[in-house]
């Protein structure tokens, strides 16, 4: 699966590093003074390089924990994001990450004890909750076979008493989770797309099914569970198929266990937009009918108030409304 594995020099006989370079005992090896020496050169391709990625082992210097845009809320006040990796196993086709990267290669930061001690820090500042979320340079589970992030992460969050963790994933890497207790104050949240749009576009996910399974079985276990429809794809009979979809998921939740759901259409900063269309184009995606306001690539305003409203009544026959959680980026 990775063929080279560059490692910073600073963190070439990390315990991490060395648990990590031992999964892989066909890789090149090459030491690098600096992540960045590989990672953010110009003269790259990210569509060639998603191909064959390479994994970069690094260190983090600051910036553990920055605050989420203000629409991206579940609930809580205080929210905040954190990236123990870059980019992601899986290629959905209207992924941010490639129009903010150059490389599609994947770092993970080994010093995650640096992690822990930013995040309590931020944790302990203020009476009210505070929300940290894990999968927004990345998925959250996808490579943690490899990483073991989350399973170190956990045992902190299990004594931070005003403090939840959000892992966001289409993954279905639940063995870790399903080893221990369930946590109340760490939620997984399951980025979710009607079959045939999930086919089209989210390249390497599980399918939708499968999503549904590792669900299920989490939440049979007592993990609150999310669900994050976002982004709300259109397409000519977006309606029956996001109301079929809908009734798909909610047939396998259960309300008691569901902590939150999120929606969002289509949307993406103009630059962003910009480098995926030169990534991609002849991707229908690019082409629907999409315009730009305050920098931002989205549906015209009047289809996308029409596709969220849609959404959010079908949903509001089937979940509380105090659940729901729109996200609009405008911020
Ligand atoms: S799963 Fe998430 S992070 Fe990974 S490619 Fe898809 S949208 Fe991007």
């Amino acid at each position: 699966m990775i063929e080279a594995l560059y490692i910073e020099q600073t963190v070439f006989d990390h315990p991490r590093s060395k648990a990590i370079r031992s999964r892989f005992p066909q890789a090149r090896v090459v030491k690098c003074q600096r992540y960045s020496e590989i990672f953010n050169p110009k003269a790259q391709n990210f569509r060639l390089q998603k191909q064959q990625p390479s994994l970069i082992l690094a260190e983090k210097f600051k910036h553990f924990v920055l605050e989420t845009p203000l629409s991206y809320n579940i609930g809580g006040q205080r929210n905040y994001y954190f990236s123990h990796m870059l980019n992601c196993i899986y290629d959905c086709r209207y992924c941010f990450l490639q129009g903010m990267y150059r490389s599609a290669n994947y770092v993970v930061f080994v010093n995650y004890e640096a992690f822990d001690s930013a995040i309590e820090e931020v944790a302990c500042q203020a009476d009210e909750p505070a929300y940290f979320f894990s999968g927004y340079d990345c998925d959250s589970l996808a490579l943690e076979p490899v990483t073991g992030f989350i399973k170190h992460i956990l045992p902190l969050f299990r004594k931070l008493d005003n403090a939840w963790l959000e892992l966001r994933t289409k993954s279905t890497q639940i063995r870790g989770l399903l080893e221990v207790e369930a946590m109340t104050n760490c939620i997984v949240a399951f980025s979710l797309s009607p079959s045939v749009l999930a086919e089209a576009l989210e390249h390497k996910a599980p399918p939708l099914s499968n999503r549904l399974d590792a669900l299920e079985k989490l939440q049979r276990a007592g993990w609150p569970i999310g669900l994050r429809f976002d982004p709300i794809i259109y397409c000519d009979n977006y309606q029956p198929l996001y109301d079929d979809f809908f009734e798909q998921v909610f047939a396998r939740i259960d309300l008691q266990l569901l902590h939150s759901v999120s929606l969002g259409v289509f949307r993406l900063p103009q630059g962003f937009y910009r480098n995926m269309v030169k990534l991609y184009p002849e991707e229908k995606l690019f082409a629907g009918p999409l315009t730009v306001s305050q920098s931002m690539v989205s549906y015209e305003a009047a289809l996308e108030r029409e596709m969220l409203a849609f959404c959010r009544t079908k949903l509001l026959q089937l979940m509380p409304e105090n659940k729901l959680f729109i996200c609009y980026d405008n911020d």
